[in-house]
């Protein structure tokens, strides 16, 4: 679909982890979008000539509207606009835009990609949670698909039912929560995202890598898979800030 600028109205508006806010967002003209899972929208700020770019949090199946997660700590324009809408709001933006796709399976990247990890930080588990949903209800694919997400408090954390629901119905769906800064009793890994991803892979030899979040996780990564043998036509980036 070309970039094509869109009406909407919030439908359904949550804070989530104290920090995060989630936003449903109905189209109104156009009633349908068309996008790959990964892209993003560019959203107008009133009063602001810089449009700021949010990742569709949604799978494409879901047409009628898409769904944004925000981190608002930044405090910014960006941040302070979505987080004052409510429901019934109207916003305008352009989309979709952005390469962060999964590579064709049949193509000659993706076809040497036939285990797939998403490696996200924070808010970097918008873009994801559309590949997600769109490889497994969709698409209905069957190579192995790792989700690393990495975050810092335990306070901080939402969606974990719904990824622990995807990997139980999913059997080629594994999630790797992440704390760099755990409570006492944490189960699972802590530490950084990068050296959990370590831990958890020992063949990196097929592996496709999807990376969303802040800059210093991308750059530690990418250094660490290619160190592993990752060619850099298989590891992909959809950097933040
Ligand atoms: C392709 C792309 C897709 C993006 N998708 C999302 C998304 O889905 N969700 C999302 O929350 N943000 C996303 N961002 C970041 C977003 O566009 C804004 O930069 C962010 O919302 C901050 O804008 P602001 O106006 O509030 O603050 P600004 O005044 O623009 O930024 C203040 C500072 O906040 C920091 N910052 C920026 N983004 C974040 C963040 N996500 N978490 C923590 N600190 C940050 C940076 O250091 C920045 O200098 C994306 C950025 C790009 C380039």
């Amino acid at each position: 679909m070309a970039i094509t600028d869109f009406h909407a109205k919030v439908r359904e508006h949550e804070l989530l982890g104290g920090k995060f806010q989630y936003i449903d967002f109905e189209l109104v003209s156009p009633p349908r979008i068309q996008f790959t899972a990964g892209q993003y929208l560019l959203m107008r700020i009133p009063g602001l000539d810089q449009l700021k770019s949010y990742s569709i949090a949604s799978s494409p199946d879901q047409d009628h509207s898409v769904e944004v997660l925000v981190d608002i700590s930044p405090g910014g324009e960006g941040s302070l606009y979505l987080a004052s809408l409510a429901p019934g709001d109207e916003v305008s933006f352009k989309a979709p835009v952005g390469v962060f796709t999964v590579a064709d399976p049949a193509g000659d990247i993706g076809r040497e990609e036939k285990k797939l990890l998403f490696i996200a930080t924070g808010s970097g588990i918008s873009s994801i949670r559309s590949h997600v949903l769109d490889l497994l209800q969709t698409k209905k694919d069957k190579r192995e698909i790792y989700l690393h997400w990495g975050f810092r408090y335990a306070e901080e954390l939402f969606w974990e039912e719904d990824f622990r629901q995807l990997a139980e119905y999913f059997p080629n769906f594994h999630f790797d929560l992440v704390l760099s800064r755990p409570p006492k009793d944490w189960p699972l890994c802590s530490g950084y995202v990068t050296d959990c991803v370590v831990t958890h892979h020992s063949d990196f030899s097929q592996v496709g890598a999807y990376l969303c979040g802040n800059a210093q996780m991308i750059l530690d990564m990418k250094k660490i898979l290619e160190e592993k043998g990752v060619p850099r036509q298989r590891i992909h980036t959809e950097q933040y800030y």
